[in-house]
């Protein structure tokens, strides 16, 4: 692993996420919620931002890019689709698109449905992805501006990324979502192992994100669903429990 990755929870349950690449020297924030807590934690650690990296346009992901590019004139790259409710983002970029952070690249996958223009960032040297609010622990996120059908697709490009990739979603769901996952899926032994897992660690008070592509196949409802209409299903129930 090149990079420094620290999880900075912010809000309710939001994870902002502060990315180093010693090399270069240069720091990223995907999704700043708020300015305050990643600007102190950089400074801690001496890290100057250069970089945000946004998901989708949404007020808990995009709220500190203001007062941080103010703070820092550091450069902002977003989803192309929503540029016009970003009005910060300085690159625009849709799949097939590169962005760098220092020597490690990403690769930029269109995964709408969440919201209309949401995009993932894909680290294959780092076997990282930062997904936003698109795949959760045991979830997916809610389909604001898409249908089930992409967000079927969507599952599919993410579990095609190698079984080990570290998936850094943006929220703290966990448990919820596996105690729906749970009513799907009773007798999945891996759920059910990792659920105990979950409990404990939340007991304690700890987080449970990042994820693994690896542990989502096994246990995640949304990512598990045979077809676009057992997707549908399952999405409306865990929207209405
Ligand atoms: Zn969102
Ligand atoms: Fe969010």
């Amino acid at each position: 692993m090149a990079l420094e990755i620290v999880r900075i929870p912010v809000l309710s349950d939001n994870y902002v996420w502060l990315v180093h690449e010693p090399e270069s020297g240069e720091t990223m924030i995907v999704d700043p919620a708020v300015a305050d807590a990643p600007l102190a934690e950089a400074e801690k650690r001496g890290w100057k931002i250069t970089q945000i990296w946004n998901t989708h346009w949404h007020p808990d992901h995009t709220g500190g890019n203001a007062e941080i590019k103010e703070a820092t004139g550091c450069v902002i790259t977003g989803p192309e689709g929503e540029a016009e409710r970003i009005p910060t983002l300085d690159r625009l970029v849709k799949e097939g698109d590169r962005v760098t952070l220092g020597e490690v690249e990403a690769h930029v996958i269109d995964v709408p449905a969440h919201t209309a223009g949401h995009i993932a960032y894909h680290l294959p040297s780092e076997n990282a992805a930062f997904v936003g609010d698109t795949l959760f622990a045991m979830g997916c996120g809610r389909l604001f501006e898409g249908t089930p059908a992409q967000m079927y697709d969507n599952m599919r490009k993410l579990e095609a990324l190698p079984d080990a990739t570290m998936v850094y979603c943006a929220h703290e769901y966990t448990q919820s979502n596996g105690d729906f996952a749970l009513t799907v899926e009773p007798d999945n032994t891996d759920l059910r192992a990792r659920m105990d897992e979950v409990r404990d660690m939340r007991g304690r008070g700890e987080a449970t994100v990042p994820t693994t592509i690896a542990a989502e196949k096994a246990t995640n409802p949304f990512m598990r669903a045979d077809s676009v209409e057992e997707l549908a299903r399952r999405r409306a129930q865990k929207d209405a429990g």
